[in-house]
């Protein structure tokens, strides 16, 4: 599916968060280009938020360091359901370069469930963007279901 489909289907503004679980900082770098004048993910509606209580969507970088897990799974129970977990960059999705190091838990979704990968190292911005677009299938489905169950009540 295109772009401009999922964003026609937006149903309101995204409310993004990050979590850098040991990146090299290259796809934290990409993602700040992101919401910068160029790519302004803001005029898609999708909207950086400083707090996981506020987000809807959870962005992660980085193979997931020993002193990272803790901390990236306190982050996802903090974010109110329903939520859904983008990684962005190879390393979250496969550990890639740092695939055999003493120090890794990861990748991410050996800690939390991910709904999108976003491949690349790191990925392009339009990537992203389009990825945490992807996103939002996974929340309809859930404000769906969140729906049904408590019209069963
Ligand atoms: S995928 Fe590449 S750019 Fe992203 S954190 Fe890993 S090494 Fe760095």
């Amino acid at each position: 599916m295109k772009l401009e489909k999922y964003l026609e289907i937006l149903p309101k503004s995204l409310w993004v968060t990050t979590c850098n679980s040991g990146s090299c900082n290259g796809c934290d770098i990409e993602i700040v280009a992101t919401i910068s004048p160029r790519y302004d993910i803001e005029r898609l509606g999708m909207k950086l938020v400083g707090t996981p209580r506020h987000a809807d969507v959870l962005i992660v970088t980085g193979p997931v360091t020993k002193f990272m897990k803790e901390k990236l799974l306190r982050i996802y129970n903090q974010m109110p359901d329903p939520k859904a977990v983008v990684v962005v960059g190879n390393c979250g999705a496969s550990g890639d370069v740092f695939y055999k190091s003493y120090n890794l838990e990861g990748p991410v979704d050996r800690i939390i469930p991910v709904d999108v990968f976003v491949h690349g190292c790191p990925p392009r911005p339009e990537a992203i963007i389009e990825g945490v677009a992807k996103a939002v299938l996974k929340l309809e489905r859930l404000r769906g279901d969140l729906q049904k169950a408590g019209e069963g009540q």
